[in-house]
């Protein structure tokens, strides 16, 4: 479709959404949940759909989509129709003395109409996840897939125009420029999951209109391996964590501490990990099915160039390093000798390139860590409880994970999200409830205190006595 033509047409429902997104304030939680169990109906009824359009997309394994793209959606779905009612409900508060005689509460109203910028490397997933706080919160939505992966978006659209009327949710295919004209509209919340840079332009975007943003972003999250735990056991978890997707996942270990005493003894344990996961019959990683590819030459190519400028700077490739342009197939890569002025030492790699980096003391990987942006995630390995502590309390993340990976994603009642260059805001469950709501204050005047009018001008004797007394008091 001509941009002129798509243009008008988001004009149009965008206007369509803002007039109902008044009536929706009302919205029932029966309601809600009758939506949220129609669209879980739908995504049980297409498994096999949903599986062929990500596959077709970058070969991701049918065992991966079923745990990160559907499981991961219809629990949340599960899990906002058992809490919704709690949720919704108006929370009392209690009364400060000074306003003694009145009552409050908080109401969550729905922030109304919003916008769902989506990224593509779990391209079902993070359309659908936000949309699910947005219907329990009683928003409607626009959703904007990512045009890098055509096949899930146009299942995601098919989904969407199945289930819902344009006035309620809606999806617009396409790239920046459908972006661009997006942002341009006054919505009342955008949620945007994507790349730091491009969160700096949403929020730029908002601003014009002073809507508030969740941004869900990326950055480098390392894992800290110390010498005091079974390396076997931490490698089989960070291989899986930073493999799985071929590595395109905004969690994933972006680069690896591990303490100087255990180096080589941790990379021959991820090494064993990597032939037992991707190569147990020794043909070949490339021939594995549980290995997915990068989702396109753009990504291939950025990859390839992190890698030979890594190399040429001084890098050892421990494990991998085999590149087949023709299938995007990118072998996991494990890479020791790292400096910081390479590539891979100052970009998120965002697939499967492993950096390993010596320490000898943890405050050395702790003061590491504070000299760079605020990771996602951080995953500290250590059966040492003061190293946990102290990776704990001296650094900055959105979440940290002792001695696993990724896994902090599934847990519900988590608040899922960066800090700073990592993310603004968080999601999933009652996070993602109150990221679509207005946390609306009420407060009811009776027969209180400040009712008596005595603080009003002209300001007299009783009224002198009141605020001489509150500022004694407080
Ligand atoms: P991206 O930022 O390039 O694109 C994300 C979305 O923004 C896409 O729909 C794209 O069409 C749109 N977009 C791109 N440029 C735009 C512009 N100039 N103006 C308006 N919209 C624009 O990200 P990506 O490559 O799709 O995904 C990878 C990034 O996302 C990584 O940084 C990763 O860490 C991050 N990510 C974060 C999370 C999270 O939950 N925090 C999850 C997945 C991915």
């Amino acid at each position: 479709m001509p941009n002129l033509e798509i243009n008008q047409l988001i004009d149009h429902t965008f206007s369509l959404q803002k007039s109902k997104s008044i009536s929706l304030r009302e919205s029932s939680s029966q309601h809600r949940i009758k939506q949220l169990e129609n669209l879980s109906g739908w995504i049980k009824n297409h498994h096999e759909d949903i599986r062929k359009a990500i596959h077709a997309d970058f070969k991701k394994p049918y065992p991966e989509i079923d745990i990160t793209e559907i499981f991961v959606v219809t629990s949340e779905i599960k899990n906002a129709i058992k809490n919704l009612q709690d949720w919704m409900k108006p929370k009392k508060v209690s009364t400060p003395l000074t306003l003694l005689g009145t009552s409050s509460y908080i109401q969550y109203e729905p922030k109304g109409t919003s916008l769902i910028i989506a990224p593509w490397n779990y391209p079902f997933n993070l359309a659908i996840g936000p949309l699910i706080s947005a219907l329990a919160a009683g928003c409607n939505a626009i959703i904007k897939p990512s045009e890098m992966t055509p096949h899930a978006s146009a299942l995601i659209r098919r989904m969407i125009e199945e289930l819902f009327e344009p006035d309620t949710v809606a999806v617009f295919e396409g790239d920046l420029e459908v972006s661009q004209h997006l942002l341009s509209k006054p919505f009342d919340h955008i949620f945007f999951t994507g790349s730091p840079s491009v969160g700096k332009i949403i929020m730029k975007a908002a601003a014009e209109n002073l809507t508030s943003v969740t941004l869900e972003l990326g950055g480098k999250s390392p894992a800290i391996i110390d010498k005091d735990i079974d390396l076997q056991d931490a490698a089989a978890k960070v291989a899986w964590g930073k493999f799985v997707n071929c590595g395109q996942t905004c969690i994933a270990p972006d680069y690896i501490l591990v303490h100087s005493d255990v180096q080589s003894e941790f990379v021959n344990a991820l090494r064993n990990e990597l032939h037992k996961m991707y190569d147990p019959h020794k043909k070949g990683i490339e021939n594995s099915s549980d290995y997915a590819r990068i989702v396109n030459d753009k990504h291939l190519n950025r990859l390839s160039y992190l890698l030979s400028d890594a190399i040429s700077k001084g890098a050892k490739i421990d494990f991998g390093g085999r590149i087949l342009p023709k299938d995007n197939y990118f072998e996991p890569t494990l890479l020791t000798a790292i400096t910081e002025n390479m590539d891979v030492s100052q970009e998120e790699i965002f697939g499967p390139i492993l950096p390993i980096i010596a320490y000898n003391k943890t405050d050395d990987a702790i003061s590491y860590l504070n000299s760079r942006p605020k990771p996602l995630a951080l995953y500290a390995f250590s059966n040492n409880q003061e190293v946990i502590d102290s990776i704990l309390l001296q650094t900055s993340s959105g979440g940290v994970v002792a001695n696993d990976c990724v896994i902090h994603f599934l847990h519900h009642d988590l608040p899922f999200g960066g800090v700073n260059n990592s993310g603004i805001g968080k999601a999933h469950g009652h996070h993602g409830f109150l990221a679509f709501s207005n946390e609306k204050a009420i407060l009811k005047q009776r027969k209180g205190l400040t009712s008596s009018k005595s603080l009003y001008p002209p300001y007299g004797f009783a009224g002198k006595k009141i605020t001489e007394a509150l500022l004694k008091w407080f």
